[in-house]
């Protein structure tokens, strides 16, 4: 390795170590070996912690929120008979489901813009990131990550459009050792030059959206380029790796693809090891399958965050589809593993300009946005999109301006927008609710299959 690179990997783990310690108050060390130890232990030791902590959470809910406190009582503490949380109930009793113990001032705002197409704003606390980062640290490095070491990261920047925000990106970027290709919007000449940064830099792993890291495999394969240097391998998370992703982009990448499942409202649920399976992460969740039986029949994934006390998720719908699996993977890890996951999809667009862009772009529009209950939206020709919205009391003329405008920004300011206001969004054949669709020939995964 060149000398420059080692000192700017030594600088950057200096700097991550810094950011636990002293910005995130975590005494690091000692957080991040017992989390290793738990993910790592025995089934029977993962169990016994999982239960410990699913009890103290109930006894919490219990106590502090108005909203579990009926519940809790009805179902006698059982939780397989608490009625899961539906992403409407967040909607419409919000404020019944904050825990009494925490001030406003100790509520972290998160919101989805919804690649499940329901924007949602919900509540959690410090203790919460910090697990959840100690997560991701731990699972990252089954696909070769480690603090310091240099990694190309093609995920949706939206910083990168607004201005004011782009030193702070940019500072992040650096101290953190990675580049950033900006994956809702890739262009020929953006991928160009990610791919000469990756010959300067030498990034030891990549982090992508499947369908964005497709499209740099693509376009890498498609000039007949290269890639130098070893990379130890790719994390690839958001929305579905569909098969012939994975395949491009081991081929063209010639490393091990390792599919990252997870989402804002829970954090990281479940990651691929190293035998290709996705192993359930039971130290920060407790998950079941919304099925008569989970191992022989699918079932919708419902999911109990055992880390957030500022606002309790029991046994949320989360909208994907899971069936589990009783073996225990050849990997070593005793952490249970699905047999089959549904993931979400997003489309990706064309814009008029040729740009394709991620569908990831137009559900981040909708984070701050109060009155939108439910959306769609679909691309139906290069000069014409559709956007579908079921709206509520608070929906306006301004929030009907500023979405068609942003759908323009990146489409083409002379896209006919149509905004249809209806009473409900129904799922496509298939039974999946699909948020974002393109009609427009992208060569990405856009058909709608039956
Ligand atoms: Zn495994």
């Amino acid at each position: 390795m060149p000398i420059r690179h080692s000192i700017k990997q030594s600088l950057s783990r200096a700097a991550w170590h810094a950011y636990n310690t002293y910005r995130k108050g975590l005494d690091y060390n000692t957080q991040f070996s017992r989390t290793a130890e738990i993910l790592g232990a025995p089934r029977e030791t993962i169990q016994a912690f999982q239960k410990q902590r699913l009890e103290a959470l109930l006894q919490h809910a219990y106590q502090t929120t108005p909203y579990y406190r009926e519940s809790l009582k009805a179902a006698h503490f059982d939780i397989s008979q608490i009625p899961p949380l539906e992403k409407q109930d967040i909607r419409e009793q919000l404020d019944k489901l904050y825990s009494t113990t925490f001030t406003r001032k100790q509520r972290i705002r998160n919101a989805t813009g919804g690649s499940t197409g329901t924007p949602l704003t919900f509540y959690q606390d410090r203790n919460y990131w910090n697990q959840r980062n100690l997560s991701v640290y731990y699972f990252d490095q089954w696909a070769g990550w480690n603090f310091g070491e240099p990694q190309l990261v093609i995920w949706g920047a939206l910083a990168d459009l607004e201005a004011d925000r782009h030193w702070k990106h940019r500072f992040n970027n650096y101290w953190r050792n990675q580049h950033w290709l900006n994956g809702f919007h890739l262009t020929d000449t953006a991928m160009s030059a990610a791919f000469e940064k990756m010959h300067q830099d030498q990034p030891q792993t990549i982090l992508a959206y499947p369908s964005s890291l497709y499209q740099f495999a693509k376009f890498i394969f498609e000039n007949s380029l290269t890639p130098l240097g070893k990379l130890k391998g790719i994390i690839a998370s958001a929305e579905m790796l569909h098969p012939h992703y994975r395949t491009l982009a081991e081929t063209v990448f010639k490393t091990k693809v390792y599919n990252r499942y997870g989402s804002r409202e829970v954090g990281l649920i479940a990651m691929e090891c190293a035998e290709g399976r996705m192993h359930i992460n039971c130290r920060d969740l407790y998950l079941e399958i919304d099925s008569p039986d989970p191992y022989t029949e699918p079932g919708e994934i419902l999911i109990t965050q055992l880390n957030n006390y500022a606002m309790p998720f029991i046994r949320y719908r989360i909208g994907d589809v899971g069936l589990l699996s009783d073996e225990m993977c050849p990997c070593g890890n005793a952490l249970p593993v699905f047999a089959e996951l549904l993931g979400r999809t997003t489309a990706t667009f064309r814009a008029k300009s040729g740009a394709l862009i991620h569908g990831g772009y137009f559900t981040q529009q909708f984070y701050d946005i109060d009155g939108v209950t439910q959306f769609q939206i679909i691309q139906e020709s290069l000069k014409h999109c559709v956007l579908k919205v079921v709206t509520n009391e608070k929906w306006t003329e301004a929030t009907r301006r500023y979405l068609v405008q942003s759908i323009q920004d990146v489409l083409g300011t002379t896209v006919v927008v149509t905004v249809e206001l209806v009473d409900n969004i129904p799922p496509s054949l298939s039974g999946k609710r699909e948020y974002t669709i393109s009609k427009v020939d992208t060569d990405v995964d856009n058909l709608q299959k039956p």
